[in-house]
C-alpha cells in the first residue's frame, strides 16, 4: 500500500491578532508538512462576520509570512462553504443520525438545567422520538428548530489514539446531543470544521489540546457520515505563569506575535523559541535553524503537559518570557552581518536617524559599529535606543552614568589631555588608543579605569558598552576628539553654573 499524502491545515478563527499559541500550531503543522514532503493548508475559519474583518485576517496572514510559514493552496474560506456544511447536515437528517429539536429556546435552557443537576448531558428525548414524518410535518409548517446529532443511546464510546495523548475515549453518555446547524439554519463550527477537514483531504489534525472535547463529537460527524477519519494530535497549551490560559484579555501583548515583530524580535529567533514550546528535539538542542527543526521535528517529542511562559506584565525586561528575548540576542549576534545591516537600515529609517553615508563612504565604518555593538543587544530596537550615539552626534548622556563616571574634579582636563592626544598621534589603532588612555591615566596619577569610565560615558553616554578600545576605532579619530571636548566643556559649564 503506498502511504497517502500527508496534508495539514492550520484552521484559525480570526480575532484581530494571530495569538502565539496559534503560531505555533501553524508551526508544528508546517514543520511536519515540510518534513514529510506533504502540504500545509490554511483555512480561515470566518463564519463569525463580525470579527472576520479584512485586518482580522490580513493579521493571520501578516504573521504566518513573518514567521515564514507558506501555505501550498490557496486559503479556503469557511463562510464560503456554508451550503456544502448545511447539505452534510441534511444527510445526517435523512440517515437518521440527527433530529430536529423544536424545543423553545426556554425549553431548552429548563431540560439543559435538569439534565445538568443531575449529571446528565442534554438529550431532547421527546424530539429524539418524533417520527420522521411528524418532524417533517412541523418544519414544513415553519416551526423553527436547532438540528441535533443524535449520540448513540444505549452505551458505547466515542474513541481515537491521539498522536500526543495516546488512546482516548468518552462514553456516550458524557456527550450531549450536540448542535449541527442554529435555528436560523447556519451550520455549528463542529458541523463545518469535519466537512472541510473531509473536502481538503486532511489526513492529520494538529491542533490545541483545548479542542480535545470536539474531537470525540467530530469523529461521531465523520463516523455517521461514513467519510475517513483523519489522525488527530492535540498539543499541551500554553499558560501564563498563573497558570491560567494565555490571554490577549487578561494578559496583554505577550499573546500576539504582531508585539515580537514591533519589539523588534528576528522572526528566526521567535520561530525557534516558540519551537520549543511543548516540543523538544530529544536532545539538549535549543539553538536550531529552521532545517534543523524540520528535520528533528515529530509528533512523538510532543509534550503532554503544558508549557508555561515566564513573564512579568510589572517588570519590563521580563514582558515575555526571558528566553525568547535571550534567543533573540544569540540570533543577533550570531547571524550573517550582511542579514542583519538591512534591519538595522530599516530602524535606524524610522527612527530618523539613517544616514545615506551608512552605506555609501562610511558603509564599512557602520559595518564595524553594528559588529561591534550588537553582542550586547537584544532586540534591534536596541540599535536606535542604546545604540544611538553609535549613529548621531545628537545623543544625550545617562544621568546615571554622569554620576558614576564624570564626578572626578579633573575630569574634563583628563578628557581634554586625551582629546589632544589623539589629536596629535601619528596613527589610530587599538595599541595606540590603548596606550593613549592608559598614559592620560598614568601621567595625571589616576587608575585607568577613572579614564576609561570618564570617557566611555562622554564618548556615548552611558556606562556600560563594549570594549572601549573597540568602540573608540569603531567611533573614529574625529568623533572620539570631537565628543571628549565637547563633554569636557559640558562638565565645566555645568560645573560654573553650579559654583555661581
Ligand atoms: N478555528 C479554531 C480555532 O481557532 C481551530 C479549529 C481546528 O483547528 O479544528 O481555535
Amino acid at each position: 500500500m503506498t502511504e497517502q499524502p500527508v496534508r495539514v491545515r492550520f484552521a484559525p478563527s480570526p480575532t484581530g491578532y494571530l495569538h502565539v499559541g496559534s503560531a505555533r500550531t501553524a508551526l508544528f503543522n508546517w514543520l511536519y508538512a515540510r518534513q514529510k514532503g506533504g502540504v500545509f493548508l490554511l483555512r480561515i475559519e470566518d463564519t463569525d462576520r463580525q470579527r472576520s474583518t479584512k485586518e482580522s485576517i490580513d493579521a493571520i496572514f501578516d504573521g504566518l509570512r513573518w514567521l515564514g510559514l507558506d501555505w501550498d493552496e490557496a486559503p479556503r474560506y469557511q463562510s464560503e462553504h456554508m451550503e456544502t456544511h448545511r447539505k452534510a447536515a441534511q444527510t445526517m437528517l435523512e440517515l437518521g443520525v440527527a433530529y430536529r429539536d423544536f424545543s423553545s429556546d426556554d425549553e431548552a435552557e429548563t431540560r439543559r438545567a435538569a439534565d445538568r443537576k443531575e449529571g446528565r448531558v442534554y438529550r431532547a428525548a421527546k424530539m429524539r422520538a418524533l417520527s420522521a414524518a411528524e418532524s417533517k410535518r412541523r418544519a414544513v409548517a415553519g416551526e423553527p428548530f436547532v438540528l441535533r446529532f443524535k449520540v448513540p443511546a444505549g452505551g458505547g464510546s466515542a474513541s481515537f489514539v491521539d498522536g500526543v495523548y495516546g488512546p482516548l475515549s468518552r462514553s456516550f453518555d458524557e456527550i450531549e446531543d450536540f448542535a449541527l446547524l442554529r435555528s436560523d439554519g447556519t451550520p455549528v463550527y463542529m458541523l463545518s470544521v469535519v466537512c472541510d477537514d473531509y473536502e481538503m483531504r486532511v489526513t492529520l489534525v494538529l491542533r490545541g489540546q483545548d479542542h480535545l472535547t470536539n474531537t470525540y463529537k467530530q469523529i461521531l460527524i465523520y463516523e455517521a457520515l461514513g467519510w475517513p477519519i483523519p489522525n488527530f494530535a492535540h498539543l499541551p497549551l500554553i499558560l501564563a505563569p498563573d497558570r491560567s490560559k494565555l490571554s490577549k484579555r487578561k494578559h496583554g501583548e505577550v499573546v500576539s506575535v504582531g508585539a515580537y515583530r514591533d519589539r523588534g524580535l528576528l522572526a528566526a529567533a521567535f520561530r525557534n523559541f516558540i519551537a520549543l514550546l511543548g516540543w523538544s528535539p530529544g536532545d539538549d538542542r535549543e539553538i536550531m535553524t529552521v532545517d534543523e527543526l524540520i528535520a528533528a521535528f515529530s509528533i512523538g517529542g510532543i509534550n503532554k503537559s503544558n508549557a508555561v511562559f515566564n513573564f512579568d506584565p510589572a517588570d519590563p525586561k521580563k514582558w515575555t518570557d526571558p528566553k525568547a528575548i535571550w534567543m533573540n540576542g544569540h540570533y543577533l549576534s550570531n547571524m550573517p552581518l550582511d542579514a542583519l545591516l538591512p534591519l538595522v537600515k530599516s530602524e535606524l529609517g524610522q527612527a530618523g536617524l539613517w544616514d545615506d553615508r551608512f552605506e555609501r563612504e562610511d558603509a564599512r565604518q557602520f559595518a564595524e559599529i553594528v559588529a561591534l555593538i550588537r553582542a550586547r543587544f537584544y532586540s534591534t530596537k536596541d540599535f536606535v535606543t542604546l545604540g544611538r550615539p553609535y549613529f548621531t552626534e545628537d545623543f544625550g548622556i545617562d544621568p546615571e552614568a554622569a554620576r558614576k563616571n564624570l564626578g572626578e574634579i579633573a575630569m574634563p582636563d583628563l578628557l581634554d589631555a586625551l582629546a589632544n592626544h589623539l589629536e596629535t598621534a601619528s596613527s589610530f589603532d587599538l595599541p595606540t588608543a590603548e596606550s593613549l588612555v592608559r598614559g592620560v591615566a598614568a601621567v595625571a596619577g589616576f587608575k585607568a579605569g577613572v579614564v576609561i569610565n570618564g570617557a566611555r560615558t562622554a564618548l556615548t553616554g552611558q556606562a556600560v558598552g563594549p570594549s572601549m578600545f573597540h568602540l573608540m576605532i569603531a567611533l573614529g579619530r574625529d568623533r572620539c576628539v570631537s565628543r571628549l571636548r565637547r563633554c569636557a566643556n559640558r562638565l565645566r559649564d555645568e560645573r560654573a553654573r553650579a559654583t555661581a
